[in-house]
């Protein structure tokens, strides 16, 4: 029983206190058949007339009951020959469960059953329905739940002004949620809207604010160098450059440097939509470090996106006589070695690779800045190891710039983002023509064949992107080699190049130098391709089994064209049938290209903790608190907190242990 609390992280008496129920079923009344509604979850008692194993549509067990109002099926797909004993006919049944319209009118399908006698007491109050695990029953949790109730720290933490004056106490609301006295309502306690239900979710709230924020405030303990506004290089850059900055650029590039030049460390997210031109906002970054006698570094999620970095920089630099070290997981032995002495000696100003960077092997001459591109897309150790590069002497870390094209809703960035500042480029170079979306059904392909051919027969440059196989990157990898062949022997007359994660990296950078450069006129990727790739001649994408990607992976892909002067097309091919949110998703996408606005719909698609994928292990997820049903708590909490650490940091802290102490996705800081 204990490895059960244990596997549902559960370690402590603050632990069960805070194991929350998942939902509440309602057995304090009983229901007429005849007044059931579809839909509705209710409770019925009667007596089983009919008892059957039918075939028909499928294998199941069917009991016909009746309470003198009117009949219901309760329906088992699998059943043991127990509970064909338990629902004999004759047998006075109560049945919990959700009613539905079935095959011979309305019926429960694996309701909740238990015999009765006529006089058997329904529950005088609401039932919670816990998280659970194999081994640990229902009753089991409950008992420990309430021994935690009686023995527990059940105390305020916070200094009573935290919260409102009718707000109920921690110890009130815990015993209403997890013990709801009979006039509690079902409707209320689901949906979470009750005061004891905001009363848990403002101190969960208030607990990851405090936690967000503390780290926020450790960082500024931390020395930092202090880099000076650039007076040479920068301006250098700018005037060789062939476009000038939008506003929304030169805003952040001050939010930046100001940031660079305090005697701590930056810790600043730099958010801009696809194509909005954030790599040349890093680049003036890295030149402000530069100047000031500082090595940059910049690191990119995919080998392909930090070559085409590597490739950028070379050629802005040039003319400002700039050495960048290029380092990656599967460069050559002696390349490595030289770009190592390189970055150990100095020479180079500017390293740029992909995680390989953040190696213990790597050692900085003077490291004053990192960036982290598509910083969305890096897993929790990476962050963690570049934290503590940062960190290795404990008391100065470089300054952080972490980019990412996933915009972030406003109440995300103000709960999992409350550790780092914020800027956001919200303005497209101009220019740019609207891409046209098209969603295409498969048994349509021939069209798509054809209208490919028109494009690059003209001159345009056209991707080409794989199936998804999530199950097996083998099978996904065939899958691109078969699409490449067949898409070679369709357009004899195109030059077609692939490229695909599993490739050598010399092999990778001459096919995309070959679409860069237009040698290559039809390019076969997979989702290799999805982050950062910049080639602005080319104009037409096409996605195959759109419906099995993300929403913001379609978003990136799609922004891989649309980047220069010609007009530009996406087309999605998908395969029918396609399932409810596969076409919600295909729906969104096909109607906004806004960026911000296809975020906000895929958080409300998904939820933060998969928006937010893995990337934000390191913080406490949310249970209790829901960040759009909350919103006005979110904002008390952000209001609270930073003032609470200043203030009764003991108190903070003391809040902080209690919430902390819960088990499951929630890793502490
Ligand atoms: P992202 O924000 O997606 O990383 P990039 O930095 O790759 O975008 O920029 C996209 C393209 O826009 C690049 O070709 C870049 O050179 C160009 N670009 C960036 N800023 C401007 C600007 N102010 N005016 C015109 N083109 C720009
Ligand atoms: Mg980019």
């Amino acid at each position: 029983m204990l490895s059960g609390l244990y596997k549902l992280g559960i370690r402590d008496v603050q632990g069960l206190l805070l194991h929350m129920p998942l939902r509440y079923v309602d057995e304090t009344r009983i229901s007429e058949v005849r007044e059931l509604r579809i839909g509705e979850q209710a409770q019925v008692e009667g007596e089983i007339i009919h008892l059957e194993v039918s075939y028909k549509p499928r294998k199941s067990l069917i009991a016909r009951l009746s309470d003198g109002t009117g009949d219901i099926f309760l329906r088992f797909l699998n059943f043991y020959p127990s509970q064909i004993a338990a629902l004999k006919e004759g047998t006075r049944i109560r049945a919990l469960g959700e009613v539905r319209h079935g095959y011979f009118g309305y019926e429960m399908v694996h309701p909740q059953t238990r015999a009765v006698r006529e006089t058997t007491a329904v529950k005088q109050t609401l039932t919670p329905v816990y998280p659970t695990t194999a081994g640990l029953s229902q009753p089991s949790i409950r008992k420990w739940v309430t021994w935690a109730l009686n023995n527990g720290d059940v105390s305020e933490t916070l200094p009573t002004q935290t919260y409102a004056k009718q707000t109920p106490s921690f110890q009130v609301s815990l015993q209403y949620l997890h013990n709801p006295p009979p006039e509690a309502n079902l409707q209320a306690m689901e949906n979470r809207s009750n005061p004891e239900w905001r009363r848990l979710a403002f101190d969960e709230l208030i607990s990851q604010q405090l936690s967000m924020r503390q780290h926020y405030a450790k960082r500024r303990e931390l020395g930092a160098p202090v880099l000076k506004h650039s007076t040479i290089l920068i301006p250098q850059l700018l005037s060789t450059l062939p476009f000038g900055l939008t506003n929304a650029q030169q805003r952040v590039v001050k939010e930046i440097s100001q940031d660079l030049s305090r005697p701590y460390p930056m810790q600043r997210l730099l958010q801009g939509d696809v194509g909005s031109g954030k790599t040349i906002v890093a680049m003036l970054a890295a030149l402000q470090a530069i100047e000031n006698g500082y090595q940059a570094a910049i690191m990119a999620p995919t080998e392909i996106l930090a070559e085409q970095h590597y490739q950028k920089m070379l050629y802005w630099l040039a003319p400002l006589d700039i050495q960048v070290a290029w380092l990656s997981g599967s460069q050559g032995k002696k390349d490595r070695v030289a770009s190592l002495e390189a970055i150990a000696s100095g020479d180079a100003r500017i390293a740029i690779g992909t995680h390989a960077l953040f190696q213990a092997q790597v050692q900085f001459n003077k490291l004053g800045l990192v960036v982290v591109d598509e910083q969305h897309r890096f897993g929790v150790e990476q962050r963690l190891s570049l934290r503590q590069k940062g960190q290795s002497d404990e008391v100065s870390a470089p300054h952080q710039l972490m980019m990412s094209a996933t915009p972030i809703p406003r109440t995300l960035s103000m709960s999992y983002f409350a550790d780092l500042d914020v800027s956001v480029i919200d303005e497209l170079p101009p220019g740019r023509t609207p891409i046209a979306t098209k969603l295409v059904s498969d048994a349509r392909r021939e069209e798509i064949v054809e209208r490919v051919r028109a494009a690059c027969s003209q001159g345009a440059q056209a991707y080409w992107v794989c199936p998804l196989i999530e199950e097996s990157e083998v099978l996904q990898l065939q899958t691109a080699l078969d699409t490449f062949d067949h898409l070679q022997q369709t357009f004899p007359d195109l030059k077609v190049g692939l490229v695909h994660g599993r490739m050598k990296s010399a092999e990778k950078q001459a096919v995309m130098a070959g679409f860069s450069q237009g040698d290559i006129q039809l390019l076969v990727a997979t989702t290799v391709i999805e982050v950062g790739v910049d080639v602005p001649n080319s104009s037409l994408m096409v996605i195959e089994h759109a419906e099995r990607m993300g929403l913001s992976q379609l978003h990136q892909l799609r922004g891989r064209v649309g980047r220069g002067a010609a007009k530009s097309a996406c087309i999605l091919i998908y395969q029918t049938p396609l399932s409810e949110t596969a076409r919600a998703r295909l729906k969104i996408i096909y109607e906004s290209s806004d960026g911000f606005e296809i975020a906000q719909a895929d958080l409300h698609l998904r939820g933060p903790g998969e928006f937010l994928g893995i990337r934000q292990s390191g913080t406490p997820m949310l249970k209790i608190a829901d960040l759009e049903r909350d919103a006005d708590l979110l904002e008390q909490a952000q209001a609270v907190a930073d003032n609470l650490l200043k203030r009764h940091p003991v108190e903070a802290q003391k809040h902080l242990d209690r919430w902390l102490s819960r088990g499951d996705e929630l890793v502490k800081v």
